[in-house]
């Protein structure tokens, strides 16, 4: 099984070459590295978590989805009858956003697509049995 995050890329990053060396120089960003890191951090844009499905769970969206043309709209439009609007947004209040930073590191597919005058962000992994949705806050 393959673990969610590749240790080969930075974790902060995503980058391949971000690597501090003995002398703490980064091959991608010199020694401004943490720099770097954290005005990524401040500048990405928080994103609200919708929904996360795993297992059969993910097994029920992929078929609802086949059923209306397997399209990534069509997991978009499945998974979107989680976002609960204001309530969504007040739970991520509380429970933290993800930068949007955070979800391009992690190698999972990205996909976007519009739904109900939203616009989404869907994290798949077809191998773990996957989907995460997340949208800016309303
Ligand atoms: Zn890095
Ligand atoms: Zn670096």
């Amino acid at each position: 099984m393959k673990n969610l995050i590749d240790d080969t890329y930075c974790p902060l990053c995503g980058n391949l070459e971000c690597h501090a060396d003995n002398d703490g120089w980064c091959l991608a960003h010199g020694w401004d590295c943490g720099d770097f890191h954290q005005y990524l951090n401040e500048t990405s844009e928080p994103l609200v978590d919708i929904i996360h499905l795993q297992g059969d769970d993910y097994e029920t969206a992929v078929d609802a989805a086949n059923d209306q043309g397997g399209s990534t709209e069509a997991v978009v439009a499945y998974l979107a009858q989680f976002d609960y609007g204001d309530e969504t947004d007040s739970v991520a209040e509380i429970n933290g956003h993800t930068k949007f930073v955070e979800l391009e590191r992690l190698q999972h597919q990205l996909h976007e697509a519009d739904h109900g005058g939203l616009h989404y962000w869907l994290q798949v992994d077809h191998g773990l049995r996957f989907y995460g949705l997340y949208r800016r806050p309303l």
